[in-house]
């Protein structure tokens, strides 16, 4: 990996930002589809790998060690998964392979302004009329709406039906007319979420996915395929290797923030509780099958990882003091360089623990998997 991606790709991903150019998402899924790996964690037939859980474990790690992309995320991870599983052989064919290419990205419209938590109340429509679905309502935090061709979406088919029984899952390209997005700025300054309006959107019967009234399913399977991503493992490792080396070349009364025993023992306090971490990790991965639907573990890594990801990112602006706070946005040539007044390791460090804060409430906020652990592991 290290030496297939270009230098200033690597840059651009280790200084972090949301969403990364999609340029580099498509140039880096070019380099690794070329290699065999568009997709390692996909079944052979469909051009995965086929590597188990471990190897597939050492692979990420050693994607993160390379400055690599962890991107293509609601595509390769999130829906295909469910065409693989649920979808029809045309469905299969057709999105697949441009997937594995780089061709079409994907986003997810799932959360609306009613309903984030309780998804089970959304409220989008899609009626059929004659061979084609008519959607009408609204999605918001969609991530990536704007960069993604495609778009998967729960809608609402049946509402005289138990709220959860009457769910659909359908495929929309995201230039349908009707279909219209407002970037939502984030606290960091990124622009990848959005609004997203459907309006009289119409989509052929086909797109589809399964049965109607399955929607629920499909999504609650999309949402257990990755148990362990919820740890956000190799992004805590990489951003705490990231926080030693700034804590290195920071200097306090003349020696290394690293040796200062305080800032040491907070350092030591983070690395232990994440060795912990990944330790829970690695025991799920070696022992996949007994934890198969066990919704507590995950929840539980979910809430352990997201935490991990603010504090490696605090540690990392703990370093910095104040010079942290400077905004330094974007991609242009100084982000690369770095000069003896403003080092390489500065830029991204603010916006990177800016939008950890996100990390406690997308995929699941934290009160919600803790109402989860207490049900299933506590029967509370
Ligand atoms: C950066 C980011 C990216 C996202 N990307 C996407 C995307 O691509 N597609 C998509 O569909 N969605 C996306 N989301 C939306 C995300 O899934 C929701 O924000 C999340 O599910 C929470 O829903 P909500 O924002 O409506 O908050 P709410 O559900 O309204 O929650 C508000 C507060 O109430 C608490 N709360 C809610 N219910 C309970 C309860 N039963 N018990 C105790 N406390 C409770 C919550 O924990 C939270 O603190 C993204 C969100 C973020 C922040």
């Amino acid at each position: 990996m290290r030496a297939n991606i270009p230098a200033d790709l690597a840059r651009r991903s280790y200084v972090g930002g949301h969403p990364p150019l999609k340029t580099d998402v498509q140039k880096w899924q070019g380099i690794l589809h070329k290699q065999g790996w568009g997709a390692p964690h996909w079944p052979v037939e469909y051009g995965g790998m086929g590597w188990d859980p471990i190897r597939l474990h050492i692979y990420m790690e050693e994607l993160y060690n390379a400055d690599g992309l962890d991107y293509g995320w609601q595509g390769l991870n999130m829906v295909a998964p469910v065409i693989i599983a649920f979808g029809s052989a045309a469905q299969k064919q057709r999105f697949l392979p441009r997937m594995l290419s780089g061709d079409d990205f994907w986003c997810q419209g799932f959360s609306e302004p009613n309903a984030g938590s309780d998804l089970a109340n959304l409220r989008t429509r899609a009626e059929l009329d004659g061979d084609e679905w008519v959607i009408n309502g609204q999605k918001i935090w969609t991530s990536d709406a704007r960069e993604s061709n495609w778009g998967f979406f729960l809608v609402r088919t049946d509402p005289n039906v138990k709220p959860q029984k009457g769910i659909s899952f359908l495929l929309a390209p995201m230039d349908t007319p009707g279909i219209t997005i407002r970037p939502i700025e984030s606290i960091e300054g990124g622009m990848g979420l959005n609004e997203v309006f459907l309006e009289n959107v119409r989509v052929p019967r086909d797109n589809l996915v399964g049965e109607a009234g399955m929607g629920w399913t499909y999504a609650k399977y999309l949402l257990e395929k990755e148990r362990t991503a919820s740890a956000f493992l190799y992004f805590n490792k990489r951003e705490l290797a990231k926080a030693k080396e700034i804590a290195s070349r920071e200097t306090i009364d003349g020696i290394s923030l690293l040796e200062a025993p305080e800032f040491a023992r907070k350092v030591a306090r983070v690395e232990a509780d994440l060795n912990a971490l990944e330790w829970s990790v690695l025991r799920i991965l070696y022992g996949e099958r007994t934890v198969q639907n066990n919704d507590a573990v995950v929840s539980a890594l979910k809430i352990g990882g997201s935490e991990m990801q603010q504090r490696v990112t605090a540690l990392q602006l703990d370093a910095l003091g104040a010079r942290a706070l400077r905004e330094y946005h974007g991609t242009g040539p100084e982000v690369m360089a770095g000069n003896a007044n403003w080092p390489a390791h500065i830029p991204g460090v603010a916006a990177r623990y800016l939008f950890s804060r996100a990390s406690t409430i997308y995929g699941g906020t934290r009160e919600v998997q803790k109402n989860i652990i207490a049900k299933l592991a506590f029967g509370l």
